[in-house]
């Protein structure tokens, strides 16, 4: 099995080692970002890439192949895995359009919001339905981070449960493509079949999680002075905090019940409330379960973690922070995030005053316009995949151009 993971980074450090260790399977890496696939290639281990790991003993890969041409990497790949962040997606999907063979599974880790929408865009509907097994995690299954570039990366935390979502090419069963999923990322996560594409896009908890506790802690901290160490993301939240992720993931709720009226065949079963899906991801690793609040900030699994920052000097050369509101939070969150969910919520007609104020806020943190006067039209909604950008005015079209109902 040829196995082709795209992007350098932590979660493609991971993968090498997990997928290279198989014995049955050759991985090749393709990285489009300047450089990377050199330096990559050259600064590999003599036996690959190590990853110190959660549930065991370390593991080794060795990729065959490090390139920045698809055409040397991509031919022939049984499996194509995106380990990077979304807003990379669709340039790594235009770069592998015209070598993808039939039958191929390929798919996001993470998917974030919309992958399917991206996906149909450029590889086309009749590639997508007839020809790609086609699939999206929900989330990463690791906590990980480099060591030693090219050489080791340590998982910090390998969650227990995930959705994902898959789509397989007529004739081709749902149950062959988890196993080989499942074969690729490990014993655990345990991979668990979400519904449909929609379902995870509106579930994307990131989407919910990183922009709406930036706001809330920001709405309350002066931000334009330099903080003197950086403060902590979910044990620094406060009740409000917990009460506007609540609200959030309500409207999102309203989206489901909405799409379920309009088409009760539809199947939205693994969307559910924020608190649940904490619940479900944690467990026993949460100390206080009684609110989204006490949840957060007693999850051992977020202990330590930190609101993005830059490190910055004083006059007098002391080191400071200040947020760093080009990360991932922001930058892969609310284009391919809440801005997608809100999108669906406008074809919709469900009204989201609680999204709305995390997205005005973030989107001009960011330099950016996606919401103007309560409708997604803003002058750089076309790096979003939020439906509109694809085309999908009124909430049928959307419906059926994507398969989610008949039509
Ligand atoms: P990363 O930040 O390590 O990935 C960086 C890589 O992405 C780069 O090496 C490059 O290959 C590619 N890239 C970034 N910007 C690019 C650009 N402008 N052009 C071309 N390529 C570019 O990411 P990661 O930690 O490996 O995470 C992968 C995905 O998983 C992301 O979506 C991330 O949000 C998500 N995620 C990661 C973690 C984690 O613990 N690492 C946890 C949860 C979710």
């Amino acid at each position: 099995m040829k196995v082709l993971l795209c992007g350098g980074g932590n979660a493609i450090h991971v993968l090498t080692a997990y997928a290279g260790s198989l014995p049955d399977c050759e991985v090749c890496i393709l990285s489009l970002f300047p450089g990377e696939a050199d330096r990559l290639r050259s600064s590999l281990g003599e036996k690959g890439v190590k990853c110190v790991n959660d549930l065991g003993p370390d593991v080794y890969g060795m990729p065959t192949m490090v390139s920045d041409d698809p055409a040397k990497v991509a031919v022939g790949a049984d499996v194509v895995i995106l380990a990077i962040p979304s807003f990379t997606h669709e340039m790594y999907l235009r770069a592998l359009k015209d070598y993808l063979k039939p039958g191929v599974t390929l798919g996001a880790m993470p998917g974030e919001g919309g992958f399917d929408l991206c996906a149909r865009h450029i590889l086309g509907d009749e590639v997508v339905t007839h020809q790609v097994n086609l699939f999206a995690l929900e989330t990463l299954p690791w906590a990980c981070r480099i060591v030693d570039y090219g050489k080791s990366v340590e998982v910090l935390g390998t969650k227990k449960e995930i959705d994902v979502v898959i789509t397989p090419r007529q004739g081709r069963s749902v149950e062959d493509v988890l196993e080989l999923l499942q074969k690729i990322v490990g014993r655990l996560p345990k991979l668990v079949p979400a519904c449909n594409f929609l379902a995870v896009t509106l579930m994307n908890i990131n989407s919910v999680w990183h922009p709406t506790i930036s706001y809330s802690f920001y709405k309350s901290h002066d931000y334009t002075k330099p903080f003197d160490a950086p403060p902590l993301f979910y044990q620094g939240a406060d009740e409000y905090t917990g009460e506007k992720l609540a609200k959030v993931s309500d409207e999102v709720l309203q989206v489901k019940k909405v799409l379920l009226e309009k088409y009760p065949s539809l199947d939205l079963s693994s969307l559910h409330h924020v608190k649940e899906w904490m619940l479900r991801s944690y467990g026993d690793d949460i100390g206080d379960k009684s609110s989204i609040y006490t949840m957060l900030v007693t999850n051992k699994g977020y202990r330590g973690l930190t609101h993005p920052m830059k490190e910055v000097k004083t006059e007098e050369g002391k080191t400071k922070y200040v947020p760093n509101f080009n990360y991932r939070y922001f930058t892969e969150d609310i284009p391919c995030g809440l801005v997608v969910t809100r999108g669906i919520a406008e074809l919709a007609g469900v009204p989201t005053p609680h999204m709305d104020d995390v997205i005005m806020w973030c989107q001009q943190v960011m330099g950016k316009e996606f919401l103007v006067d309560g409708k997604l039209c803003g002058k750089d909604l076309g790096i979003t995949r939020s439906p509109q950008v694809y085309g999908c005015k009124d909430l049928d079209t959307f419906m059926k151009a994507n398969h989610y109902v008949e039509g």
